[in-house]
């Protein structure tokens, strides 16, 4: 059996594998929690959309995750 030249190494543990939901692009995207409720993120090397780099917005990306009570809370009609 041949392995796969073209498979993407596993992230880091505690990390994980997302996409950049900013364009139509779709780059790949490594998200590591902070453990307070944080999140660093990075380019994902193995994804052939961006090999790793990622423009000013989804840089920003951690930036959106943080903490929100406004804008993240559910509101249900009562
Ligand atoms: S990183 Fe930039 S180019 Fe890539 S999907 Fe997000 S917004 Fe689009």
């Amino acid at each position: 059996m041949m392995a796969d030249a073209h498979a993407a190494a596993a992230p880091a543990p505690g990390s994980f594998r997302t996409t950049c939901p900013y364009c139509g692009t779709g780059c790949g995207v490594l998200v590591t929690p902070d453990g307070s409720g944080g999140m660093a993120v990075k380019g994902d090397p193995d994804h052939p959309a961006n090999r790793g780099r990622l423009c000013s917005k989804g840089s920003a990306l951690g930036e959106t995750l943080r903490k929100c009570p406004k804008l993240c809370a559910r509101r249900w009609p009562s």
